[in-house]
């Protein structure tokens, strides 16, 4: 676990939906449960360094930095992108230090030093090139990325999987050309969430034709329909990449009840996601899986998901059944902090609307996912004679 303080500064001011708070809140769970002491198996890394400039311009350009600087010094009144990302004091320096979460993360697994590393303030994958999007000022992600595949101790070859409810444009138009990213992104359907990508179509150009996979699911999808579909497409892509590195980017976002999206998992979805993921990384790349958060608009929800895959993947969980209360100490903390009621269990029963998922729209997903990829995805559940 990467935890600095200076995190608290990527700030949008308390009107704005994104807090690194919530982010907070996973950490003192985790801290609350008992998992940072020393019989546990959990560690915590900081301080953090924000990245260097260097590291920064291997994937965004001088120019954005230096206009970023500069707003960083006087942001009065000044929005990063259309509007949704306000600058703000300080917002370089905050920024890059949140990408320095994500590169020690990397730095920390390329060292031998730990399997598995979550930076729960990263996963700011709108971020581009030369510009902020989507609550998103540098993409974390994809400069971490491209150390992965270019700094020293390179991997050939690396897998970036999404499970937030919006679409990881950032990253997978910032490796879209790019043959060593395998990036598999599961999300709303573009149509009805921001930032309106991540068709099965777009699929990957040059080098990256056929490596880009995108999976829409309708508004009121929940874990229904994400769990079966992984399985019958996450494993054999990712068997086939032989990746050297997952990053798994969870954003919380899906999960049931979030204010700014409509899908509908829950926290035993998360965890059986991640679980996958978490296996996956062990069957192929000898358990090197780097996590960062993501999205997530409802504190009680970030905080519990972050922390109870994270120990999951530490093979010291701190979650124990779903009826099982949160610690006072951090609830009290938690009602202080954000001004309401604090969750009382780890699983609280989400109310759920009915999905509108079928085992049709599954086919007709994978089948323009083949279509797209050129790849056949058989369904598990016929006999293999009829597939
Ligand atoms: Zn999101």
């Amino acid at each position: 676990m990467i935890w600095d303080p200076g995190f608290l500064d990527y700030d949008f001011g308390p009107h704005h939906p994104f807090t690194e708070r919530s982010r907070a809140f996973a950490v003192s769970l985790l801290d609350a449960c008992g998992f940072f002491e020393p019989s546990s198996g959990g560690r915590r890394i900081g301080p953090v360094l924000p990245a260097s400039r260097a590291a920064l311009e291997g994937f965004h350009t001088r120019g954005y930095l230096d206009r970023l600087e500069e707003i960083s010094w006087d942001p009065r009144g000044r929005a990063l992108d259309g509007g949704d990302t306000p600058a703000f004091p300080g917002c370089y320096e905050a920024s890059a230090r949140i990408v320095g979460g994500t590169l020690a993360c990397l730095h920390a697994i390329q060292a031998g030093e730990v399997d598995h590393a979550l930076n729960p303030a990263g996963g700011l994958h709108h971020a581009h090139p030369s510009g902020a999007s989507g609550f998103c000022i540098l993409n974390d992600l994809a400069v971490t990325l491209r150390q992965a595949l270019d700094g020293p101790d390179r991997y050939a070859r690396v897998a970036y999987l999404d499970i937030d409810a919006h679409h990881g444009d950032g990253v997978m138009f910032g490796f879209y050309e790019d043959g060593r990213v395998l990036d598999i992104d599961i999300h709303q359907d573009g149509r009805t969430l921001f930032p309106g990508t991540g068709f099965p179509a777009e699929s990957g150009k040059g080098d990256g034709a056929g490596l880009k996979v995108n999976l829409p699911l309708p508004a009121g999808a929940g874990d229904e329909a994400v769990l079966p579909l992984f399985d019958r497409v996450v494993p054999p892509l990712l068997r086939e990449f032989r990746p050297g590195l997952i990053v798994l980017q969870t954003g919380v976002d899906a999960h049931a009840g979030d204010p700014l999206a409509h899908l509908q998992y829950t926290l035993a979805g998360y965890r059986q996601l991640v679980g996958r993921v978490h296996s996956l990384a062990h069957e192929l790349c000898e358990g090197r899986l780097l996590q960062t958060g993501g999205g997530g608009y409802l504190a009680e929800n970030v905080s519990r998901v972050l922390a109870a895959t994270a120990s999951d993947m530490a093979g010291r969980s701190v979650y124990r059944r779903a009826g099982q209360p949160l610690p006072a100490s951090w609830r009290a903390d938690f009602e202080s902090v954000f001004g309401y009621p604090s969750p009382r269990h780890w699983e609280d029963g989400v109310p759920l609307s009915r999905s509108p998922w079928r085992k049709e729209s599954e086919e007709d997903l994978v089948h323009r996912l083949e279509e797209s990829l050129g790849v056949r995805f058989p369904d598990p559940g016929t006999p293999s004679d009829q597939r």
